[in-house]
Order: structure tokens, then C-alpha cells, then sequence
């Protein structure tokens, strides 16, 4: 239970120490090509920069992301 900091979030993505913008759901992240620190957190926490990747990412999997949801 790391989780206790709740005005600074860091980037999930390993390797990253940015502070984090936006927050996703981890499930989405998986397809993409960034790897989170903490697999199992229930929100990928993603930097402005993660963030546009992952937008970008998921793009091309828009046919995948609609099964699910
Ligand atoms: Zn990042």
C-alpha cells in the first residue's frame, strides 16, 4: 500500500519519474507500447508525454479496444 500520496502522482511507466497528468485504465496500457511499473495498480498514471503516446497507441487498436467495452 504505496498509494497514500494523492497530490503528486508519478508516471506509471517504468523508467519514467515524471509527474503524472492523467490517469487510465492499466487494461488499455498493456496494448500499448508502454510498460508500467506496477502491474497491478487499478489506474496507469501517465506524464503529458506517456499520455500522448499512449493516445497514439491506442489509436491502431481501436478495433480491440471496442470488444471490451
Ligand atoms: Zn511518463
Amino acid at each position: 500500500m504505496a498509494a497514500t500520496e494523492e497530490k503528486k502522482r508519478i508516471c506509471d511507466v517504468a523508467g519514467c519519474d515524471k509527474e503524472a497528468e492523467r490517469s487510465v485504465s492499466p487494461k488499455k496500457v498493456v496494448g500499448t507500447s508502454l510498460s508500467m511499473k506496477n502491474k497491478d495498480s487499478k489506474s496507469a498514471h501517465l506524464c503529458k508525454d506517456h499520455y500522448k503516446t499512449f493516445k497514439k497507441d491506442t489509436k491502431k487498436d481501436r478495433k480491440l479496444d471496442s470488444l471490451g467495452y
